[in-house]
């Protein structure tokens, strides 16, 4: 499950702006789009009315062939999971710090988790520099160790939809080559909308929208959108 619908879905903050003209797309379940655009084009907002944290003004957002204004924003954020660019952490361990998506999950299900999101090797360690009476304890994360801490709390939780933000990917290219497997196995086999500014950073998208302005103004696989440009 887990397939998304906007049917031409307009909204503004207030009535005089427009942000988003129009949008209509679909995510059929376990496959991937991205949204690619410049910044204020309307992708963070995109994210909020997934989240009915506003609702739309015209059109309507579905998820599995169920219009969302019918559904509890709290059914909403057990459903989604988001893996966001940067990652606040809580002062406390890094186990503690996954464990958090999921309260009731067994020691065991957050090691695994930590695991698969190759971060196990952190995982009794406090995310940041700390003064103790007997000196400096706790770790610096990197930005990419922070993802990592991230997509272990999203597959943790097992949602049927995540959302991944690369919109400001402060990532370096060899951070970002190496955390691709670990985002592959959290967007495996789930419905999943990734926000990014550039085009190479969602490769294997199975389809691209170009959101400029509040409109998509170009759609295509990434071969497809490359030969355009
Ligand atoms: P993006 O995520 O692509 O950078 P946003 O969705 O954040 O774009 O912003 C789209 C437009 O909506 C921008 O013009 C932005 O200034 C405006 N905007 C975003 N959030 C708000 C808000 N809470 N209130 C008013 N305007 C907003
Ligand atoms: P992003 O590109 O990730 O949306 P922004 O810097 O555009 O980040 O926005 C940061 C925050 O400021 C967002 O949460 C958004 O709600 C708010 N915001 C953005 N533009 C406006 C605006 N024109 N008026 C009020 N709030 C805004």
């Amino acid at each position: 499950g887990g397939g998304i619908e906007f049917n031409n879905v307009t909204f503004g903050y207030s009535p005089e702006k427009l942000v988003l003209r129009n949008v209509s797309f679909n995510v059929p379940a376990g496959k991937t789009v991205a949204i690619v655009g410049p910044s204020g084009a309307g992708k963070s907002t995109l994210m909020r009315l997934l989240f009915r944290f506003y609702d739309v003004q015209t059109g309507a957002i579905l998820i599995d062939g169920q219009n969302i204004k019918l559904v509890q924003q709290q059914s909403l954020r057990q459903a989604i999971g988001v893996v966001p660019q940067d990652t606040v952490l809580f002062n406390n361990t890094i186990f503690f710090n996954i464990q958090y998506a999921k309260q009731e999950a067994s020691d065991e299900a957050v090691y695994e988790a930590a695991r698969l999101a190759d971060i196990h090797d952190r995982i009794l360690g406090f995310p940041d520099r700390y003064e103790t009476k007997v000196g400096e304890r706790g770790l610096r994360l990197s930005g990419g160790e922070k993802q990592r801490v991230a997509i272990a709390r999203t597959l943790l939780k097992a949602p049927i939809i995540v959302l991944l933000d690369e919109a400001t990917s402060a990532l370096d290219t060899h951070t970002e080559r190496n955390i691709q497997a670990a985002l592959a196995r959290v967007c495996a086999n789930r419905t999943t909308i990734i926000v990014a500014h550039r085009l190479s950073t969602v490769i294997h998208a199975d389809e691209i929208l170009v959101l400029q302005e509040g409109s998509i103004v170009e759609r295509g696989s990434h071969d497809q959108l490359l030969q355009r440009v």
